[in-house]
């Protein structure tokens, strides 16, 4: 790797911390549904992230979604992130980027080049923090069984 290449990985590595504390400071699709067909809240002890997610199905496609919770910085901009994706979309496409955002968050670097992610590709780093992992699955979590309660 010469030079130049570390600092344009260096500069990558800034614009996503940049998009991680964004996503934190101001959360999208935050608040509550008045109307929710589905609601789970999920935690992580490791961390003491808590995530809750609310739906609006229209037979198996999201109309809307809202979330809350606290916690680290990874585990809210994963779910701010994740919410920007779902409205429109049914539940078989859902579990598609779900398996493959939790590919991307165990490793796998074809997953972390996948355009279907978005930004959610900002959280490619945690990979390397095993310990942080839970951090930025607990949303898709709490996202998996709202979809699996309701079908
Ligand atoms: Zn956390």
């Amino acid at each position: 790797m010469s030079p130049s290449d570390d600092r344009r990985s260096a500069d990558l590595t800034a614009l996503y911390q940049d998009l991680i504390l964004d996503h934190y400071r101001r959360p999208r699709n935050r608040g509550s549904l008045e109307h929710a067909d589905a609601t789970v809240t999920k935690k992580n002890p490791l961390c003491g992230d808590v995530i809750t997610l609310q739906l609006e199905l229209d037979g198996d496609t999201v109309r809307d979604v809202k979330f809350a919770g606290e916690g680290c910085a990874i585990s809210q901009a994963s779910a701010s992130m994740m919410t920007q994706l779902l409205k429109g979309r049914s539940a078989q496409d859902i579990g598609h980027v779900a398996a493959t955002f939790t590919r991307m968050i165990e490793g796998d670097s074809t997953a972390a080049a996948d355009a279907s992610l978005g930004e959610l590709r900002a959280l490619s780093g945690v990979a390397r923090l095993p310990q942080r992992q839970q951090c930025a699955l607990l949303a898709w979590s709490a996202l998996t069984q709202a979809l699996v309660s309701h079908g």
